[in-house]
């Protein structure tokens, strides 16, 4: 489903956008800032990468680091990449969360 925010069939505020990930905010936010950073080529959940895929994970990963700079998370933020149903994954295009704005306890929930 999110391969309709990159066609844009789906249209979505683009919180960060280069030639292989963007980010947009979460519909249902579960803290003040609660971002979602996908990357362009469809990619089910972690659990379906492929070595070939490593280039693209660190992509999705510099990339929320500068989602959560540009939203001015300083003082920290957590990063989420449910995976597959055990982990909480309701969406089957990978993303990981960029959740801050407050403190996030651990263990979660
Ligand atoms: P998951 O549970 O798969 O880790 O996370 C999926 C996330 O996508 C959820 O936090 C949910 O709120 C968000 N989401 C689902 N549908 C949409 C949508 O149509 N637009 C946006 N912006 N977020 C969505």
């Amino acid at each position: 489903m999110f391969c309709k925010m990159v066609s844009g069939e789906i249209p979505v505020t683009r919180l960060y956008d280069d030639a292989d990930c963007m980010a947009f905010a979460d519909i249902h936010p579960q803290a003040p800032v609660h971002v979602l950073v996908i990357p362009k080529e469809h990619l089910q959940s972690t659990a379906h990468a492929e070595a070939s895929h490593g280039p693209l994970l660190g992509k999705l990963m510099a990339a929320a680091a500068v989602v959560a700079k540009g939203q001015g998370l300083s003082g920290g933020y957590r990063l989420v990449v449910n995976t597959g149903d055990d982990g909480g994954q309701t969406v089957g295009h990978l993303h990981v969360h960029v959740l801050g704005g407050r403190h996030m306890g651990w263990p979660p929930g």
